[in-house]
């Protein structure tokens, strides 16, 4: 699991979350399949933690608070140190050392030992990875996973007010949120989700001594947006796996090349320039398309308007949002569409007019692409193609969504 990207998508539903404020009634269902039938043992197994067998051990549990360290954790329950020492000076002492609040630890002490003393003591990294520190015999450190099954998981949920609050509540972390935002991103709008829109879900939840500890793949789903069923049929194409509606369209969408036509760039992407008007070198984390006033500019693909104003550089502006990841701004306007802000546009419709509004030497679009927040280059900026599964896969792609479709039809919406 890619966790900076995660935690970047995460950023962004967590605030849209706060924006929102939309609730849900949700339903979870997470089920053991067939595959995961155990054999009966023929004697019970020795009861194991961390790897090391519980009847051996007094186990005391506890949580890291504010303001602790390992060091001091460890000198609580009896750790000199000349121990602590030992681990700060390991090479991979730095990685050790760090701990956070809330996350849970266990101390394993002899059974008769009153002052808890950590004879082993353990830090749960996160729910599927821990660090022991073996004090038995010198200082051992080593990192460790618990044994995982990874089990299908269904989730359904009609939304009444609040989506992600009611998530949480069902004890589902937001990874199922990012995921479900992913898949969707560019067909549902998680900025303005209705009342009555619901979704079933189809995804990979990893299970730890048969909880459900943190959730995989979103492997497949219907969201209803609007009065609209978007499906999300996975279909793997050159070993790549990508969503598509029942028909086989991809549930992806483009974006234009260029959001004008009849142009020149009279400026491309760079770190530093000299600045036409202030003279004094200046990056242009953007694309100047020279063009005649009043040329139509576009929607670079569908999303949703999130300012049209004036702003002192900028002149009339327009910035546009696509999903949880991108967004565009169109600068220098003469005039603006017939789109005001909260709107939805689609690829191709005119947002605004070629012009030479705020700091500007004549007539050009000034055109930025946003990618999480940070202007990347326009001309470089090649999204991933949108194309529908084509004839050749048809007959393929249509025998493997059946068993998704009967899947998903199955999940209860409540
Ligand atoms: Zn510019």
């Amino acid at each position: 699991m890619k966790l900076s990207k995660t935690n970047i998508v995460l950023i962004v539903v967590l605030s849209l979350i706060v924006v929102a404020g939309i609730a849900i009634a949700v339903i979870m269902f997470c089920g053991k399949t067939e595959d995961d039938r155990v054999e009966v043992p023929e004697e019970e197994p020795v009861e194991m933690r961390f790897g090391f067998p519980v009847y051996d051990w007094k186990i005391t549990n506890d949580t890291v608070r504010q303001g602790d360290y390992l060091g001091t954790i460890l000198n609580r329950y009896g750790v000199p140190m000349s121990q602590v020492d030992k681990i700060a000076r390991m090479s991979d002492s730095v990685d050790y050392t760090r701990i956070a609040v809330g996350r849970p630890y266990s101390v394993f002490s002899e059974p008769i030992d009153t002052a808890l003393t950590a004879k082993i003591f353990v830090y749960e990294n996160s729910p599927l990875m821990f660090t022991v520190f073996d004090f038995r015999d010198s200082v051992a450190v080593f990192r460790n996973y618990h044994d995982v099954d990874t089990v299908e998981c269904t989730a359904s949920g009609r939304i009444t007010s609040s989506l992600w609050n009611v998530l949480d509540a069902q004890g589902y972390d937001w990874d199922l949120a990012v995921g479900m935002s992913q898949v969707w991103a560019w067909t549902v709008d998680f900025y303005a989700l209705q009342k009555d829109d619901w979704f079933k879900v189809v995804f990979d939840g990893y299970r730890v001594d048969g909880e459900t500890v943190r959730i995989g793949k979103v492997h497949a789903g219907v969201f209803s947006h609007n009065g609209k069923e978007m499906w999300a049929i996975p279909f793997v194409r050159d070993s790549v796996v990508e969503f598509f509606d029942t028909c086989g369209q991809s549930i992806r969408k483009t974006f234009m090349k260029a959001p004008l036509k009849f142009t020149r760039i009279s400026s491309r992407y760079t770190n530093s320039r000299m600045h036409p008007i202030h003279h004094v070198p200046k990056a242009h984390l953007a694309v100047d398309f020279s063009a005649p006033m009043g040329t139509p500019i576009y929607a670079a693909s569908d999303g949703r308007i999130t300012i049209r104003q004036y702003g002192n550089g900028a002149g009339n502006y327009v910035k546009i949002r696509y999903n949880s990841i991108y967004e565009t701004v169109y600068m220098h306007l003469s005039k603006f569409g017939k789109y005001n802000v909260g709107d939805y546009v689609h690829q191709g419709d005119v947002i605004g007019y070629v012009g030479s509004t705020g700091w500007s030497t004549g007539p050009h679009l000034h055109y930025e692409v946003h990618e999480n927040g940070k202007k990347i280059n326009p001309l470089n900026f090649d999204p991933p193609p949108a194309e529908p599964v084509d004839s050749a896969n048809m007959e393929r792609f249509n025998r493997e969504k059946r068993p998704w479709i009967e899947k998903i039809g199955k999940i209860v919406l409540e």
